[in-house]
């Protein structure tokens, strides 16, 4: 078992890059003494970490309230199954819910009250069904426990806290801009004072451009939390190995993967929150791949079971 505090090592210094990348930004509009780049920097790293835990713990279960079910009661062997697994994964019992949907996925989240764990009907089904094996719905089920175990809401909340809060402000701008782009506009007609409603178009249009640079710094930033995200993943593959093992966790993943493209309806993206799920459920281009939150599941399985290593079945 690798060591859970190193995971929160690298999380640290993604964070510490953002943050810089972040001071970089704010740094010509600041006074350049010491002191004061000190603070700045501090004020950065603060308002980064208290935005991602209020995100992971506050924002992230508030949207999800009540939008899914509680998990009714599972099959004998497979709640016994689940509680060795929480017991060896050594966490706190995750409370689990169902979102209905035909997919094969799993997904999980922080709150207050403790881990949650969300499976779809579609995932239930195909082991009452018997397309997927008691292992390998343990295994998907000790990839969410490894994203408990390693409080990944908390260290993704983190990590991509900057790019939440800049995107936010971009949009804000832009709307902001509209706005005075409008009552500009409309101060050329109805007014007499056409400087002011000059002054005012113009306002409205740098805050637009201001809140475009702004999202394009968000998603470049993304870039950095979304190779955080990746890695996330690959710890949480190892966590559900180590609960199972590496075969399993290969298989499910292939699974999941094969049986959630031969669904008809591809347009799973729709499901709320399509790339917190185990295995995304929506197409991937290539340039999806470097902005994505999982790695390609190829690569995950290789990871697990090496390249020459087809799947065995089960
Ligand atoms: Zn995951």
């Amino acid at each position: 078992m690798e060591n859970d505090k190193n995971y929160w090592w690298y999380t640290i210094l993604i964070y510490f890059i953002i943050s810089a990348v972040v001071f970089l930004i704010v740094y010509p509009f600041i006074v350049p003494k010491p002191v004061e780049l000190l603070i700045t920097f501090l004020i950065i790293l603060g308002t980064g970490f208290l935005v991602g835990m209020f995100s992971a713990y506050i924002l992230t279960p508030m949207a999800f309230w009540r939008r899914y079910k509680p998990l009714p009661v599972l099959p004998i062997e497979l709640q016994n199954r689940v509680d060795e697994l929480i017991r060896k994964a050594g966490i706190k019992k995750p409370k689990f819910f169902i979102y209905d949907s035909p997919e094969l996925n799993a997904f999980t989240y922080s709150s207050v009250f403790g881990p949650r764990i969300v499976i779809t009907s579609g995932l239930l089904e195909a082991y009452n069904t018997g397309k997927i094996s008691e292992d390998e719905f343990s295994a998907i089920i000790g990839h969410e426990m490894g994203h408990i175990k390693h409080r990944d809401s908390l260290r993704g909340g983190i990590a991509m806290s900057w790019v939440a809060i800049i995107n936010g402000f971009g949009t804000y701008l832009i709307f902001l801009g509209f706005m005075f782009l409008g009552i500009g506009t409309i101060e050329t007609f109805f007014s007499r004072d056409e400087e002011n409603a000059l002054i005012t178009i113009l306002i409205g249009i740098v805050s637009i451009v201001l809140g475009f640079v702004m999202k394009i710094l968000a998603k470049l930033i993304s870039l950095i939390a979304l190779h955080h995200s990746r890695i996330m993943e690959y710890q949480a593959d190892a966590f559900g190995a180590y609960l199972t093992s590496n075969i399993y966790m290969a298989d499910a993943l292939k699974k999941l993967e094969d049986y959630n493209n031969s669904l008809a309806t591809k347009n799973l993206g729709y499901s709320p929150y399509p790339e917190g799920w185990q295995v995304p459920p929506v197409k991937q281009t290539w340039i999806d791949r470097i902005f994505s939150t999982h790695p390609p599941t190829e690569k995950r399985i290789e990871r697990l079971v090496g390249k020459n290593m087809s799947s065995t079945p089960s």
